[in-house]
């Protein structure tokens, strides 16, 4: 994920707008809807292009992964090979990580082991939870929307502050 050839790039801090077209915000909660029909969370990412205080969402990306419950609550892990294969695609496409995307079984919101374990560990990254194991098409308002701070504290934006940020840009791009 180095590129020591390019001038330091701005922090994802630094994002205030990002843009993710219709077709990968669906190709993301598809799949996650799809392990939903046999009653597993699922996790996806929007991959893409910062520029400055812009970031352009160009893909996403759904690594296999595993489905479990562990005290009474379910999670889905992404082990170590995986992350891997995600980091190489990601480095040989020249995009990084914006947001992870996760389902669960009803209310969205940021678990313990959300906090704790979150793939997407970058300052300025998103956490998005969607309800209802992704059943409804996706929409800002229903998701629970995290952002990583500087003291590497996950809080939850506002649907305005949502909305204000990510901009679902439909048609292709
Ligand atoms: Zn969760």
């Amino acid at each position: 994920m180095m590129t020591p050839d390019r001038a330091p790039r701005l922090g994802l801090d630094a994002v205030h707008h990002i843009r993710v077209p219709r077709a990968v915000v669906s190709d993301v909660h598809d799949q996650l809807r799809a392990a939903g029909r046999h009653h597993r969370e699922a996790v996806g990412f929007w991959a893409g292009v910062q520029e400055n205080a812009v970031f352009h969402v160009h893909a996403g990306y759904v690594p296999k992964q595993l489905a479990g419950e562990m005290d009474g609550g379910s999670l889905v892990m992404v082990d170590g090979d995986e992350l891997f294969r995600m980091n190489v695609w990601l480095h040989e496409h020249r995009l990084t990580l914006i947001a992870q995307v996760h389902s669960h079984p009803a209310d969205a919101y940021h678990s313990d082991t959300d906090e704790e374990y979150p793939v997407m560990s970058r300052v300025g990254g998103l956490s998005i939870v969607v309800p209802d194991y992704a059943g409804a098409d996706f929409d800002l308002v229903s998701a629970a929307v995290y952002r990583l701070g500087r003291e590497r504290d996950w809080r939850a934006l506002s649907v305005e502050d949502t909305i204000a940020l990510i901009e679902i840009v439909e048609g292709t791009r």
